[in-house]
Parts: structure tokens; sequence; C-alpha cells
């Protein structure tokens, strides 16, 4: 059956229709926050793949920022298109999209099969620089090398050259307090240790790819299209990547905002933009204008923010929804007090909004991740489930680490990284030292920590000192690890990859480890395990066409010599990796739980209630950032989230009892007029608008009052918060003061008429 395109495009404005169907072949949409940019960006893809264009879905490569945006704009083009035609699209963040590449054609650049993803949390990098001895903050000089990758500048990918000395020197990827010679060398060992233990990291991922598809660009040869989302926080590696896979027919569709570029400190390139326009000369630029998450009143607050950047060219963008509640920013005594009211202020907005919002619809949005102990431990007192994107991973909790360590050399032996963090897992009386030592004496003779074991055990311990005990311990750790792979090959009918895994628990005694090493919550941790175990299932049952790029004729695709449960192993592993690659961005959040996230993870999502904490100097602008436009970004893609309700608070102190200042950004005296510094933020007035916005059936007065009454909850929590700062004075009254808000409506109206 042949698609249609005109149901596809209901809903959408001239606007967004025009830049959908837009004919040109290399098409940017620069557009703010909540204009529809991902949503125009769907239906284009949908739009090509309906006649006259019927692009095969195999041939088509959408690239979005996060594991989370991917998983959302399969669900969106299934919606449009159906068939399942969005399984075999070639979509996925870019790290995923290069994996499956390196995964086919690795071969063509002698990438070794079973080849492994470096998590950039391992300690790898860390246990290399700090062998060094440099006096530095290894975690720093890890993301600098990471910062010289992004930007195309790596001794591993032979076609270029290692950063020289003076590169070093003059680029902004300078390491303060460390040679340029000492960078490079710890740069080189880095490098080589990973090639030692067949390991990619995630710069690795797009550069090896970069460099497959120079030599080889017929691996691209069928791609009609390429799109992408969140275009303003590439990097220049990704940017090569997209010119080369989109070689053959050059049709580009990239959406974008520069006004969102938060990634900055990770080497993404606003640049890209201006490339962009250079590279293709034929592009054509279309703009949005029109915003339909957020209520005019938190859209008027989020741009009277970013329009404090004065080098910004000013743009257009006009609500499309009614006023709404002002925003609220509180100043609240101390960081603890501030939890306390985060919670109340949620079971407020419940108990008023009667069943109308759920515990979904609620984000926490933070600058930075240890913000986030206050507000879990009031959660959990006042039992309010919730779901944290972007502190603690998932994968990164120490019985899912263990666990997917010991997978990992069950997979990789040659992974020393691994398995030095298992070898005394639970303990085996192989201490500190000897792994130093087993890992040394690898190094010297270039040989990885499990040769070197296995030969000692075989009687060759050369000169490693090892104690009889230790021994003992090594060996049944070997016995383990071979056994587990004696069960991956031998795929029996109807054995998975669970089966394995319970296999390698039981050897481990891994239930009996747990219990007696964390007895306090045991079940905690046992439930984690068990949902490790549930997305191994989930492995198996995925569509492999997930994985699948199309055959390309003449080019033989890797011959790896693995069987079926080794392959679903590689893929789940490599899947684990990925989620990790933007913090926290795994797993998905339960409608009946409060997502607390940080800024940089909530990118292109929306919430109808959205609440900022610790918005004060040194949390945002952070202390640690040298680019304040990038953190006044982020408090604006952090503002534009939210559709409904947004609250911004400010301890007076903050948890290390220290004396905050108001942020910055939010301290100018234009905005006050824009938000509720005291008094109730939620009447009836603001309950209906919230229903209007968000297109739900708003309760009665009545029934609000009912429920008001029956949760005992006050209407106001003034008196339980009182606002102790002076300099912020404000009108009393509920809701909907609007004049502020007209004022500024008025005022962007006359400049808009005047441009
Ligand atoms: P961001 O810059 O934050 O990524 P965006 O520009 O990608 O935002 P979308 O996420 O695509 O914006 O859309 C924002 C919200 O507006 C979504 O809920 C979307 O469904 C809705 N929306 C987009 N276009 C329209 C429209 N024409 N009519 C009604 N709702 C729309
Ligand atoms: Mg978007």
């Amino acid at each position: 059956s042949q698609l249609d395109l005109e149901p596809m495009l209901v809903g959408l404005n001239n606007a967004q229709r025009l830049a959908v169907t837009n004919p040109s072949s290399v098409v940017q949409i620069l557009a703010p926050p909540g204009s529809g940019k991902t949503r125009t960006l769907t239906s284009r893809v949908a739009w090509l793949l309906c006649p006259p264009h019927s692009l095969d879905p195999r041939n088509v490569i959408v690239a979005t920022f996060t594991v989370k945006a991917s998983r959302e704009m399969r669900e969106r083009i299934s919606k449009l298109v159906g068939n399942g035609v969005e399984s075999r699209l070639v979509l996925g963040t870019f790290h995923s999209i290069a994996r499956r590449y390196l995964i086919k054609y690795g071969h063509l650049i002698d990438i070794k099969a079973g080849w492994g993803i470096a998590d950039s949390g391992d300690s790898l990098g860390i246990r290399i620089i700090k062998r060094r001895k440099s006096p530095l903050d290894p975690s720093q000089v890890r993301s600098r090398i990471s910062h010289f990758k992004a930007r195309n500048s790596s001794p591993a990918a032979n076609a270029l050259p290692p950063p020289s000395t003076a590169t070093i020197q003059s680029t902004q990827a300078r390491v303060k307090d460390i040679s340029a010679e000492d960078f490079v060398q710890i740069f080189q060992d880095y490098e080589e240790a990973l090639e030692a233990s067949n390991l990619l990291d995630y710069d690795d991922l797009l550069l090896r790819c970069l460099e497959l598809l120079k030599h080889n660009p017929e691996c691209v040869s069928n791609v009609e299209a390429v799109l992408i989302d969140e275009f303003q926080d590439t990097n220049l590696v990704q940017f090569e990547l997209m010119k080369l896979l989109a070689w053959k027919r050059e049709r580009i569709t990239i959406v974008g905002d520069p006004d969102q570029s938060i990634y900055g400190f990770r080497a993404a390139e606003i640049r890209n933009l201006s490339r962009m326009v250079r590279a293709y000369p034929q592009a054509l630029v279309v703009h949005l204008e029109q915003n339909y998450r957020s209520s005019a009143s938190i859209l008027l607050a989020a741009l009277e923010v970013i329009e404090q950047d004065h080098n910004r060219p000013k743009k257009p963008l006009t609500p499309t929804h009614a006023v709404g509640t002002r925003p609220v920013l509180r100043r609240i005594p101390s960081a603890f007090l501030e939890a306390s009211w985060i919670v109340s202020e949620i079971q407020r907005v419940r108990a008023m909004t009667g069943g109308m919002v759920e515990l979904g619809d609620i984000a926490i949005l933070v600058r930075s991740a240890n913000l986030t102990r206050n507000i879990e431990t009031s959660f959990v007192k006042a039992g309010v489930a919730y779901k944290m994107v972007g502190g603690l991973r998932f994968y990164d909790r120490v019985e899912i680490k263990t666990l997917l360590d010991y997978l990992r050399v069950v997979q990789n032996l040659g992974n020393n990284d691994a398995l030095a963090r298992i070898v005394n897992t639970p303990a085996r009386k192989v201490g500190d030292a000897t792994v130093k030592t087993l890992l040394d004496e690898g190094d010297k003779r270039t040989k990885s920590m499990w040769e070197i074991i296995r030969a000692g055990l075989g009687g060759i311990w050369g000169d490693v000192k090892i104690a009889k005990a230790a021994e003992k311990g090594l060996s049944d750790f070997v016995g383990i690890i071979l056994s587990t792979q004696k069960q991956l090959e031998e795929d029996d009918q109807g054995k998975g990859l669970v089966d394995v895994v319970e296999f390698l628990m039981r050897k481990i005694g891994y239930e009996d480890y747990l219990r007696r090493g964390y007895p306090e919550d045991f079940d905690a941790r046992w439930s984690n395990v068990s949902e490790l175990l549930s997305q191994a299932q989930e492995v198996e049952r995925l569509d492999d066409d997930e994985d699948m790029l199309p055959d390309i004729d003449g080019l033989p695709q890797s011959q790896v010599g693995q069987g079926r449960l080794q392959l679903v192993l590689d893929r789940f592993l490599s899947n684990t990796a990925l989620a990790n690659e933007v913090k926290g961005d795994d797993g998905v959040v339960g409608r009946d739980q409060v997502t607390i996230s940080t800024i940089h993870a909530s990118k292109g999502l929306e919430w109808p209630i959205v609440f900022i904490p610790a918005v004060y100097q040194g949390s945002i602008p952070h202390s640690r950032a040298d680019d304040t436009d990038e953190e006044r970004r982020l408090l604006y893609v952090a503002m534009t989230r939210a559709q409904a309700l947004l609250y911004m608070s400010c301890p007076v102190r903050n948890s290390q009892k220290d004396k905050t200042k108001l942020s910055q950004f939010l301290a100018h005296r234009s905005l006050h007029p824009l938000l509720h510094s005291r008094g109730p933020a939620l009447g009836f007035s603001s309950v209906q608008s919230v229903g209007r916005i968000l297109g739900r059936e708003c309760p009665s007065e009545v029934q609000i009052q009912t429920a008001v009454d029956k949760s005992g909850i006050a209407s106001t929590l003034d008196d339980q918060f009182p606002d102790k700062d002076p300099s912020e004075s404000d009108s009393e009254g509920d809701g909907l003061d609007e004049d502020g808000v007209r004022l500024k409506r008025r005022r962007l109206q006359s400049e808009q008429a005047s441009s």
C-alpha cells in the first residue's frame, strides 16, 4: 500500500509544512525552543518515505542527540508512517550510527573483531594518567584528551598526524599545569592502552567511522538522505561525518538553535552552522517563529534571560498559549528547606489539580548532579517516587558495574581495565599490589593482564612475586571466566544470554556476595540486578533490523567467527555503554515517577511542570565554567522545558552553609514583573490555565477545594517558608497577574512591527 503524505501533515502550521516539503536538497531549520523543530524533522522523514521519493528507510540516516530522543523519534515516526518502517531507518545517536558501520565494515580498516566500547566512566584513562604521576586531576586530563579527539587530532587515526606541541599550545584544549610534551605522552599511552585492550572510546567510534568512510566511501553509496536534530551541539568530527555520510546524494536536513548550544565544554561547535552554509552554498535556511510548548509567561521570562546576551541576534518568537501562571522564583532559607519546599509544592499541585497531573509530568532540572542529594532525601521521606537521570547512572551502580565487568572480560579477555576491577571481587586474596604488579608486568612484556595470569598459572610468573593464596584466587577466577565462555560458545536450543548471565552469577556466588556485602540495602541492589537481567532478555527480543545496514554489492561483510550468543553479548554490552554516553540517558521514566535530571540531559524534552533549584551564583553560572554565555543558554534551555508551571528556587544558604547570591541571570530588574517571588503561585485560575495548555480536562473549583481540604495541604506555604529577602517585593495575589506579561508582550510586538 502506498503511503499518503497529506494526513501526516495535519496539524502543522504553514511554516512547518513548507519546511517539511521543501524541495531544496539541503535545508537548515533554525528556530527557537518549542517551535516544532523536532516535529518538523520527523515529518520530513515521513515526507521522504512517501511518494514521489519513496525512499527505502534503510537508506535514510537520522541522527539525534540522545538515546532517549532517538527512542521518541522512532515512536513519532511509527505513529506517522506505521508498518514497522521506523525500525528499518538508520536512526540513533551519532555514536550508535558509527557503531553500526564499524560492526559491519570495521574489518576494512583493520579493526579486530570482538572490539568493545570503553565507557567514559571506565578507569582506563585514569590509570594511565595516574601512572605518569602527574599532579593533575586525571578526569580533567581525560576530558582534555576527549576534547582533542572531538576536534579530530588523534594520534590513533592513521590519516591524521598526532597533535604537535605547537597545536596543543595554541588550542583551547591546552591543559594547564602540564607541559605539552607530557600531555602528548599521556595521550599516546592512553591510545596504546585502548588499542591493546581492543577497545574504542566514544570519540574513537566517530573517528574510526570517519576513517572508514574516507577510505571506503562506497560503504554509504546507498545513503539517500541524512537528517540531524540538535545540530548546534555537533562537534567537528560529527560535521565531517555528516558530509561523508551524505556524499552521494547531498540530501541533508539539519535542525538546530544556536541559543541552545550547551555542549561547548565538550567541544561542540556552534560554528558548524556557518560551516554548513560554506560547505553547501545551495542550503536553504528556514525559520519557525511560533512556540507551541510553553505558556506565554514562561516563554517571556525565558526570553528575558536569553536576551541579556547582547551579541545574540534578536529573533522573533511568539507564544501560541495564553499567559498562564507566572514562573515562581523563591528565596528559601536553606538547601534543606528548598528540598522540602519542592516536595510540598508537588503535593500541593497534585492535590489542587485533582489527578490532572501525574508525577511523570514533573521534572527537577539541576545544573550539576551533586545538587540532587537533598531533594532525593526528601522525596524518599515523603514517599514520592522519582527516577534519576544524570546522577548516579544505572550502569555505574556497583552491583551492575561488577557484573558488566565480568561480562566484558568474558567477551574480551584483553580488557585489562575491567579485569583489574573484578579480579578480586568478591575477595580472592588478590590484593591491589598484586593487581598492580600484574598490570605492570603486562605493560613490560606488552601482554594483557589475562595472558600474564595464564602464563603464571602455567608456571611462568617472570618477575611477578605472588603469594600462594593469591595464586589460588587467580586460578578460581580464571575458572569462572573460562567456564562462562564455554556456556556462550555452546549455543543450545533455547538458551539465551540471560541463562549465561545466571550461570555466571552462580559461579561467582553473586547473590550471596551482595547479601553479605550490602546487608542494609540488599533488596534494592538485587532488584537492580533483575532489571539488568530483563534488559539482557530484551536485547534478544529486539528486532535484528535495528542493528542492520543494507548490504552493498561488492563489499564483504565482516567475517566474524562468532556464535549467536556472542553477538548478543556484544550488542548487550555496547548498548549499555552507549546508554551511558550522555550521562544518565538510560531507561524510561514511568508515568508515576518524577524525573530528576541534569539540564544537559533534558535537551529537546518537555514537561508540564518544571523545577529548577539552586539558581545561585556559582551553581548557575557554575563556578568552574568559563563561558558565561553558555551558562545563560543552559538556564534558557532549562526554563524552556516547562509547559505550564515553572518553579525556580534559590536557598539563602547552600548545602555547604555558604551564603548565596541569586544568579546574575535572574537578578535583572526587568525580570521582576515577570516572576512571582511570594504568594501562592497556584489558584483556581492557574489550575484552569494548566488544563488549557496541556489540553486536559480541569477539575471544578469545588472539586479542587474538596481535594485541598482533604489533603490538609495549606493553600499558601508562605508561613512555612518565610521569604526573608527584602530586595524582592512583589504584588500579593493569586495566579494570573498579567500586567507584567502584557507589558512585555506589547514591547515584543512593537519590536517585531518595527523590524
Ligand atoms: P526544542 O528546541 O526544545 O528541541 P523543538 O523546536 O524541537 O524544541 P518540538 O519538541 O518539536 O519543538 O515541539 C514542541 C511541542 O510543540 C511538542 O509538544 C509538539 O508536539 C508541539 N507542536 C509542534 N508543532 C505544533 C503545531 N503546529 N501545532 C501544535 N503543537 C505543535
Ligand atoms: Mg527538538
